[in-house]
């Protein structure tokens, strides 16, 4: 999608901070990172919201959330403990509209948040 910013991410119009990429998955370094340890895991096909899953996304969140567990053994934060998310629309604090999972860790969080 042209003016999506995630999508300029995948097809390498801006740069990033990329730690792990596959046909179907890219995951970089958030800008503004909420954590030590604050990883973006992002479909390479634009999805703008949770609302607008599929079944036949399935596997592809399937692939997401497995994504962001093997990163977190990658970061040295899975025996600790970190948090995953994806916000959705405004009351959830989405604020870029393609799909993306947050992966934080490196410090203890509280719950529920904010
Ligand atoms: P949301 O609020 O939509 O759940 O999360 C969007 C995330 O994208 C925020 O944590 C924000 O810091 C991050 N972000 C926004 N713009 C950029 C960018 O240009 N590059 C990177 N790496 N992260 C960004
Ligand atoms: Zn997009």
């Amino acid at each position: 999608m042209d003016d999506c910013l995630f999508c300029k991410i995948i097809s390498g119009d801006i740069p990033a901070d990329k730690v792990f990429e596959n046909k179907r998955l890219l995951a970089f370094r958030d800008i503004n990172p909420a954590a030590p340890t604050h990883i973006l895991i992002i479909p390479k096909i634009h999805i703008s919201t949770l609302n607008e899953l599929e079944q036949k996304h399935n596997e592809l969140v399937g692939e997401l959330v497995r994504t962001a567990s093997e990163l977190a053994k990658q970061e040295g934060i899975a025996e600790a403990g970190y948090r995953t998310g994806f916000n959705c629309n405004e009351a959830g604090g989405q604020t870029v509209f393609h799909i993306h999972l947050h992966l934080m860790g490196g410090r203890t969080f509280g719950w529920p948040p904010g």
